[in-house]
């Protein structure tokens, strides 16, 4: 039983039982029995077991070193979220004292990154299901925000009330920066700081699922420096790893910031383009990198030269699929290495051609108007109402280039729309048009009109109504013999800016006609909310007529439709008297075409059809 050695004949101890009780802790308390006379009769042990209160004493002490000692921050607050107590490390990472939190709310660490969504799905979880784990941006008292991971438990009474929230949170800025450090060692050069073969790979793959979905294309420039082992033979590699370094910052100045620069190894760089306008952007990139490669290296005191070749490959033109692109892009690099370096190659040589071609019009087209290679024809418009005279005239653009020889306006038209110079041209052609209907008017006493094309790229860059207006003032021709034929991609823009420049210029009593009507979008809804005056058929639906059935039905819907909504008809590409009489039977207003005349110089035009006797012949 007790260990009677130790045993007390007065007071308290505490000891152990034996083993028959499991060795328990007991507090033994002693006092002695005296009788009346004070005679000491006996004595009164109190055994009690204090085995639980010393456990949860020990408990208590660990729980309060671990509180005091954890390097997680730790906060108690109250079921109105109101701080009751919070550890060393909460005050290290946060820089709040104790006491400058009791009684606050966590809200005091708010580093406003979150939203009320945030916090709503947080205290959400708390409620449900008790816990909520996770990353939380918070602001330590000197207002510096940092990452920490944190979790919150929330303790219910039996009620199932919540009664009070624990959160214990850790600073996780150094881990952050460690992930972060090494994604950047998985994904970049670590000389210059470019995309690695591993990021352009992953890049690539997002690029292409993009183009898939958008139907766009991209292009994939492989580069490779011309000469650049000799630099590093004479000049040692630290220079060499200069030149690579600015070889990168070069190129990186040359594209958009949404497009990926990419070291592969060596002296091997690659780019991503995405969202290609044209060939011809491309050719610029292109060459701009190349120009900015061949510019002298100056490295600590050495000058060093070297050049680029790069290979040009396209998505979908050339391949749907990395490894095919990549292939493509490698082996045109080569041919341009074999092309005598410093320049680039596109992998399928029908493109390299088209780009050739192309770039040899723009420049010749820079020249077109300083040269005087650009001219003027007119082709005869007639009237298929009453006698069949003859009522005006369109005017078309010639090209002869002393390089390329003729070049017709389907092809350059678009160059001079994306080039920006449709705007001089577009001017000089109203003006001539413009003062040569107003000469013929008064030398022929004829009320002609004349129809000159205009391009959307004109009314987006430009006040047309401004330019019109100055056109007359200076020419003196009427409003009215103007006809400004646009096509329907100008009215699909839908915007405000050309709706309103059409309306000013149909107040003027400018004629507004839309061109190659049936080839488009044709939308009737546009024909009732543009202010248009003439409608004209496109010659496709002439050119099998009368013999087409679908045509003719077409032809005459399209006649009667423009006549309900007040829109006289122009017939374009009439070639044959059959073609004539069936749209006059149609009731269309006017035609045009090698029926009457092709499109002639100012010269034939007076000789041929302002006479009479041309008029009488072609209406034989
Ligand atoms: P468009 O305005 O529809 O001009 C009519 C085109 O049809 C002209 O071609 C004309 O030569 C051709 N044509 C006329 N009659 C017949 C015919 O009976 N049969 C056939 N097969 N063709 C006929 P062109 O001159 O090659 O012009 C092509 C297009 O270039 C024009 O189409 C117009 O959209 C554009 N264009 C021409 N000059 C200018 C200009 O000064 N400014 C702008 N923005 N565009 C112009
Ligand atoms: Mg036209
Ligand atoms: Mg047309």
């Amino acid at each position: 039983m007790l260990d009677s050695e130790k045993l007390l004949t007065e007071g308290t101890l505490e000891c152990q039982l034996d083993a028959r009780f499991g060795y328990r802790n007991v507090r033994v308390s002693c006092a002695p029995v005296v009788s009346e006379t004070q005679a000491k009769l006996g004595f009164i042990y109190v055994i009690q077991d204090i085995t639980e209160e010393l456990e949860n004493e020990r408990e208590q002490r660990l729980a309060s070193t671990v509180f005091a000692t954890t390097t997680e921050g730790v906060l108690v607050s109250d079921k109105h979220n109101q701080i009751q107590m919070v550890n060393r490390a909460f005050s290290e990472i946060t820089g709040f004292g104790m006491d400058e939190v009791i009684g606050e709310t966590p809200a005091i660490l708010n580093s406003g990154r979150h939203d009320e969504r945030f916090f709503n799905a947080l205290y959400g979880d708390l409620v449900n299901r008790g816990h909520w784990e996770g990353e939380i941006w918070n602001k330590r008292k000197n207002g510096e925000i940092y990452p920490s991971w944190l979790q919150v438990s929330a303790v219910f009474n039996e009620a199932r009330e919540i009664d009070m929230y624990v959160a214990l949170f850790s600073d996780i800025t150094s881990r952050k920066r460690n992930e972060q450090l090494m994604w950047q060692q998985a994904n970049f050069d670590s000389l210059t700081g470019l995309a690695n073969r591993h990021h352009y790979h992953v890049k690539f793959d997002l690029a292409l699922k993009r183009a898939a979905q958008l139907e766009e294309r991209f292009a994939i420039c492989f580069i490779d420096l011309d000469r650049f082992k000799a630099v590093n033979d004479t000049l040692g590699h630290h220079i060499g790893d200069l030149l690579l370094k600015e070889a990168a910052n070069r190129i990186n100045e040359c594209v958009r910031s949404s497009d990926t620069v990419a070291r592969l190894g060596g002296d091997e760089f690659a780019l991503l383009l995405q969202d290609i306008s044209s060939i011809s952007d491309l050719e610029l990139v292109a060459t701009k990198v190349l120009r900015a490669l061949a510019n002298p290296f100056h490295l600590e005191g050495h000058e060093a030269y070297v050049s680029g070749s790069m290979g040009i490959t396209l998505y979908p033109d050339d391949g749907t699929d990395r490894k095919i692109l990549l292939r493509n892009a490698d082996s045109a690099m080569y041919k341009a290495k074999e092309h005598g370096r410093d320049c680039f190659q596109f992998y399928t040589s029908a493109m390299h051609q088209h780009a050739k071609a192309r770039s040899v019009l723009e420049s010749a087209l820079h020249k077109a108007l300083s040269n005087r290679e650009l001219s003027l024809v007119y082709q005869p418009i007639f009237s298929q109402l009453g006698s069949g005279d003859l009522v005006g005239c369109e005017v078309l653009l010639r090209w002869k280039s002393e390089l390329l020889g003729h070049v017709s306006p389907e092809q350059f038209i678009p160059v001079c729309e994306e080039l920006g110079l449709i705007l001089p041209i577009g001017e000089w052609v109203l003006y001539h048009a413009c003062s040569q209907i107003k000469a013929w008017q008064d030398n022929y006493g004829r009320p002609l009109f004349i129809a000159v094309n205009v391009s959307s790229i004109q009314f987006k860059r430009q006040d047309m109504v401004e330019l019109v207006r100055k056109v007359l003032r200076d020419t003196k021709l009427e409003a009215k013999y103007l006809t400004l034929e646009i096509t329907e991609s100008v009215l699909v823009e839908n915007s405000d800016k050309i709706l309103s420049q059409l309306k000013a210029l149909r107040e003027m009593g400018v004629e507004l006609a839309i061109d190659d009507f049936g080839t488009g979008y044709s939308s009737l809804s546009y024909l009732k909310r543009f202010p248009l005056s003439k409608l004209k058929i496109d010659r496709t639906f002439i050119r099998d007529l009368p013999e087409d059935e679908e045509d003719k039905a077409l032809v005459s819907a399209i006649i009667l439709m423009a006549h309900k909504l007040n829109l006289r008809v122009i017939a374009e590409g009439v070639e044959t008297p059959a073609q004539c009489m069936f749209l006059k039977n149609l009731l269309c207003d006017m035609t045009q075409g090698y029926f009457h005349s092709k499109p002639v110089a100012q010269q034939e035009f007076e000789a041929n059809v302002l006479t009479m006797q041309y008029h009488k012949q072609s209406h034989s």
